[in-house]
């Protein structure tokens, strides 16, 4: 069965993110050349060829220095979301840091869109259970919904045994839906990440196709998530360990393809229109379930 999914920008630049993070420092964004909103404006007309409407979690630091994007996302028909302002790893931070950068980032984006902003997608999917205090600073800070959370084993985010399906957190401040990343099993796997990012980019579509219906098959439906980098294969090269330019710079010339294969697939739409709080019971992240085998 094809379920409605969710497809998101994460709107950083190329120097923001973390497989640089050892190599750039935040003192030096500015001296680096931006190509956020050209990369952006790419991302919106792709959506628009695709037909397609999205929730675009922008990193404060860029609603602060271009608001003119950030109204024109919403202008275009697009919901906007949170991406925290200096892009770091949340289970590094405080809790009372998470509330200061989390508070000055949405009131920027709000600012400079004049519509309120309900959901937040952390730096990395760097809500672990090293950090699930997140939840509540977030629904004291008015977030609605969060999708953050990426069931499978990463080295540096993941939380294996969340629930694989929209779920609902109950905090003292109220309940935070949270969507997490897509997942699928093959008989005997552990979590297969598959739809967003790296994932839908590096490995081969057929990946892609055979989890996101396997997904769907369980019920479970498609989070997807691209960053405006992904789509500029001319964008400045980084010196930065093998690893971080294998993860950033593998395929992004055929990004644009993989991601008008991937709409092509079903219904996608934002968070807001998507519905599919409906699907979300209650769960308790602090209640360790069964961990599923490794994931390769
Ligand atoms: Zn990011």
């Amino acid at each position: 069965m094809i379920l409605q999914s969710v497809v998101s920008v994460d709107v950083e630049d190329y120097f923001h993110v973390e497989a640089f993070a050892n190599v750039v420092n935040r003192a030096d964004w500015e001296s680096y050349p931006s190509r956020v909103e050209a990369n952006t404006r790419r991302v919106l007309d792709l959506f628009d060829e695709c037909g397609v409407r999205g929730t675009y979690f922008i990193l404060g630091w860029v609603a602060e220095r271009y608001p003119v994007l950030v109204r024109e996302i919403a202008s275009r028909g697009h919901e906007l979301g949170c991406h925290s302002y200096w892009h770091r790893l949340i289970y590094k931070l405080s809790p009372e840091e998470f509330r200061q950068d989390t508070v000055r980032a949405k009131n920027l984006i709000e600012q400079a869109a004049g519509v309120p902003v309900q959901g937040y997608r952390s730096p990395t999917f760097s809500i672990t259970r090293k950090s699930l205090w997140a939840f509540d600073v977030l629904a004291e800070t008015g977030f609605s919904y969060d999708s953050s959370v990426f069931p499978v084993r990463h080295d540096v985010y993941g939380i294996p045994d969340a629930p694989r399906a929209p779920f609902v957190v109950q905090t003292p401040s109220g309940p935070i839906v949270e969507y997490p990343m897509t997942t699928f099993r093959l008989r005997g796997s552990g979590n297969l990440p598959v739809g967003g990012g790296g994932y839908l980019r590096i490995f081969p579509y057929w990946y892609t196709r055979l989890g996101v219906e396997r997904a769907w098959r369980e019920g479970i439906p498609i989070v997807s998530y691209i960053h405006p980098w992904e789509l500029d294969p001319h964008q400045p090269r980084l010196n930065a360990s093998l690893k971080s330019r294998l993860r950033h710079y593998t395929n992004l010339s055929g990004m644009e393809n993989r991601f008008r294969e991937l709409i092509r697939m079903g219904p996608f739409s934002s968070f807001r229109e998507s519905g599919l709080e409906r699907l979300a019971r209650v769960h308790d992240l602090k209640e360790r379930q069964e961990c599923p085998k490794k994931t390769p």
